[in-house]
């Protein structure tokens, strides 16, 4: 790596027990001619120190920065953003200090809500699901397509490196990150003669687009999660989606594929 692109900065939680992890590798950061910065637009390498729950807040928090590398250091078990253990010191400065450095791009999801046009980013999912006892009644549009009338829980709205999480739970399909597509799954659906949906997760290509007309008259209270943060949306009427252009890099090393991970995680 090139010495204008060592502006680190170092996303933690001010705990002791994390401190202590983190100092000595601040230090060696140091030694190994990196400049540490505060403000994380100064940045050209964002490492986040926790689990894959840490890592999804440092790119969110620092605005999902497409001109950044970010690195992903695990306190605990290795996830699947945490390439690297925070203990283990050499493999993160062998990796950082390669001129070659190969780098991996996650496609995300864009989530446009009606009723301010906002946009909002997602690395894992957008889930959308009911807060009260009550289904969520929603219809389903691809492209311009009325596609189906969902009655149940809520629907989880994934990217490929999302489908780990929690898209499995639902038993949707696992999916190859290099593939530029997104994944709609449901929550407990309601499937009888009255109320009919696909049934099974369906995966969409990067040039379609997705809609949710959420019906009004029912007081519906949706809560939706984007990743690991909640938003609300009661004045929503519809939410699109689409993969974004926007991609999140990190570091590619050796024997480290996504299917190395999937193997290492669940089998
Ligand atoms: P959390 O409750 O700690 O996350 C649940 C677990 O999902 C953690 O073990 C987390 O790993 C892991 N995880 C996160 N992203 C993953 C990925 N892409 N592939 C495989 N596992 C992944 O909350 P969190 O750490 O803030 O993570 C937020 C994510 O939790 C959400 O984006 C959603 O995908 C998932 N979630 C799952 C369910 C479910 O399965 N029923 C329900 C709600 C949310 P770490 O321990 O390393 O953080
Ligand atoms: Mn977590």
């Amino acid at each position: 790596m090139t010495d204008d692109r060592r502006n680190l900065f170092v996303a933690y939680k001010q705990e002791d027990e994390v401190l202590r992890k983190v100092e000595p590798l601040l230090e060696l950061a140091q030694n190994y001619g990196f400049t540490l910065v505060d403000d994380y637009k100064k940045a050209n390498i964002i490492a986040s120190i926790g689990g894959d729950g840490a890592f999804l807040q440092a790119v969110r928090k620092t605005g999902f920065r497409d001109d950044c590398l970010y690195v992903g250091v695990s306190t605990g078990e290795l996830g699947f953003y945490c390439d690297f253990h925070v203990d283990d010191h050499e493999k993160m400065m062998t990796a950082m200090d390669n001129n070659q450095v190969e780098v991996r791009k996650y496609p995300t999801l864009a989530v446009t809500m009606d009723h301010d046009d906002s946009t909002f980013y997602c690395l894992n999912e957008c889930s959308i699901r009911s807060s009260i006892i009550k289904t969520l009644v929603m219809d389903v549009f691809i492209d311009d397509l009325y596609f189906e009338t969902f009655r149940g829980d809520g629907m989880i709205v994934s990217t490929p490196t999302g489908s780990t999480a929690y898209n499995k739970s639902v038993t949707g399909a696992v999916v190859d990150p290099k593939l530029q597509c997104y994944q709609v799954s449901e929550m407990a659906s309601l499937n009888n003669n009255l109320y009919r949906t696909l049934g099974s997760s369906f995966v969409l290509s990067n040039e379609r687009k997705l809609t949710f007309k959420i019906e009004q008259d029912n007081n519906q209270y949706p809560i939706i999660g984007i990743d690991n943060e909640a938003l609300s949306i009661r004045h929503s009427e519809s939410i699109r989606f689409h993969l974004s252009d926007l991609v999140v890099k990190t570091v590619k090393l050796k024997d480290n594929s996504f299917w190395h991970k999937v193997r290492r995680s669940f089998l």
